[in-house]
């Protein structure tokens, strides 16, 4: 018996939601996978590609957030 090529395409990757991977926004994702507020926390090393929080992540949004004021 021949075997059918309908089941599993590997061509079908598992796709994530397109939105902000930062716990509690879910917003839609408009740069580097990010919001355009989390795209900025990223850049400043507040969350890493997967959208989680570094140990010290109080301390740097602390002082994100002092940068951001001044
Ligand atoms: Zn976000």
């Amino acid at each position: 018996m021949a075997k059918k090529h309908s089941s599993s395409n590997p061509n079908n990757m598992i796709s994530l939601p397109q939105g902000c991977p930062v716990e509690g926004c879910g917003k839609k994702a408009k740069r580097a996978g990010f919001c355009e507020e989390h795209f900025n926390w990223f850049k400043a090393g507040l969350v890493n590609r997967k959208g989680e929080k570094p140990s010290d992540f109080d301390k740097k949004l602390q002082s994100y957030q002092r940068k951001k004021a001044a």
